[in-house]
């Protein structure tokens, strides 16, 4: 499968310089969204994942079918203000903003293995910033799953001594 095909590239977009990668063809196609949900289950089955965490919005989208399918758990992660109860928070750095991310702080039991997955790796971080409240909370990263990663923005830098999939890059 050439997920690629189901990639849009959007010039310019949320401002001047950006091209942005539109996913939404991609969870549109049956075929093209469930192939890529189950490599990353297949990705995540050798790792005995305990929950599966994903950052708004889009780490939902792909996190919830794959905690479905393996039977586990699925904690959000999600900017402030949006999360009811008590919760551990981040600040970080975002590819065009600065923004504070937040977990229930009940989310995650100490040692749970967790798997992390995001739509796309640009700066790295959201993901660093979802690691750090993993840990935060006493869980282990054991692997971060992402359909895209943009190689030219270096999160894979961010990401060093972790385990990570990613299905396309550019
Ligand atoms: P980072 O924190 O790695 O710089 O940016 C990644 C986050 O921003 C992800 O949560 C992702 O959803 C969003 N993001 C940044 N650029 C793009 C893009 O081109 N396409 C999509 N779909 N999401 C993006």
């Amino acid at each position: 499968m050439d997920y690629r095909d189901h990639v849009q590239i959007v010039d310019d977009w949320p401002k001047e310089g950006v091209q942005f990668k539109d996913i939404t063809p991609l969870m549109n196609n049956g075929k093209a969204f469930k192939t890529a949900v189950d490599e990353i289950v297949a990705y995540a089955h050798k790792k005995d994942i305990d929950l599966v965490v994903g950052p708004e919005a889009r780490g939902f989208i792909i996190g919830c079918p794959v905690s479905y399918a393996l039977e586990v758990g699925f904690a959000p992660v999600r900017k402030e203000g949006k999360l009811p109860r008590e919760v551990v928070k981040v600040d970080y750095g975002l590819e065009y903003g600065q923004n504070v991310l937040t977990i229930h702080q009940d989310a995650i039991k100490p040692g749970e293995r967790v798997l992390i997955t995001d739509d796309l790796l640009a700066t790295g971080g959201t993901i660093e910033a979802t690691i750090q409240l993993v840990e935060q909370l006493g869980g282990i990263v054991v692997g971060c799953a992402f359909l895209i990663e943009l190689s030219y923005l270096k999160g894979m830098e961010k990401l060093e001594g972790y385990d990570v999939l990613t299905l396309m890059r550019y």
